[in-house]
């Protein structure tokens, strides 16, 4: 299966750190190449979709994230998310390894990404909105935990997407061509 679904014991590990000497190594590099190519193949069926990837969902345990920002991808190596302000926003969680159901969540709205690029260069970036809310999405994943956990905690429930889209049948086509290219 090309990404991890729900009930894959794997997605509810902790990853490790990535030390600096695996950093450039062609087993990590192999795997950022894979991680490009797989959003890749989701946008290349939905235009919209396909922006961010953890490394659990290719099955390995470390904390990696790839992130398309701006219509580029940005390599995020041990990342944590700092918020700035204690504002909160609705953001859609979607989840490739759960991609028939979808459900909001508060998440901090701003906030600071501090990690290694792929020259093991230490880097920090303020990010607001979408990208803020995707990345603490993918920052969960390394921590072995999926939007459905927090839910929970919110007393919140997640819709499928027959439901959702019952009335959009050209995007619940797409959405299905989606999953079908990340469990195949
Ligand atoms: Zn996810």
């Amino acid at each position: 299966m090309r990404i991890r679904q729900v009930g894959d014991p794997i997605l509810r590990q902790v990853s490790e750190a990535v030390s600096a000497d695996q950093i450039g190594t062609k087993k990590i590099v192999g795997l950022i190449d894979r991680m490009k190519e797989t959003l890749d193949g989701i946008k290349s069926i939905s235009d919209e979709n396909g922006n961010a990837l953890s490394a659990p969902q290719l099955g390995h345990l470390i904390r990696l994230i790839v992130l398309r920002i701006d219509g580029e991808f940005q390599v995020m190596i041990n990342p944590v998310f700092k918020a700035s302000s204690s504002t909160l926003f609705e953001f859609e969680e979607e989840c490739f390894s759960l991609y028939d159901q979808r459900a909001t969540l508060e998440r901090y709205y701003e906030g600071e990404v501090t990690y290694l690029d792929q020259t093991s260069i230490s880097r920090t970036q303020m990010l607001s909105g979408e990208m803020a809310g995707l990345v603490q999405h993918e920052i969960d994943h390394l921590d072995g935990v999926l939007f459905l956990d927090r839910l929970e905690q919110a007393g919140r429930e997640a819709h499928s997407i027959d439901e959702l889209l019952k009335d959009d049948p050209k995007r619940l086509q797409q959405v299905r061509a989606m999953m079908s290219y990340m469990t195949s």
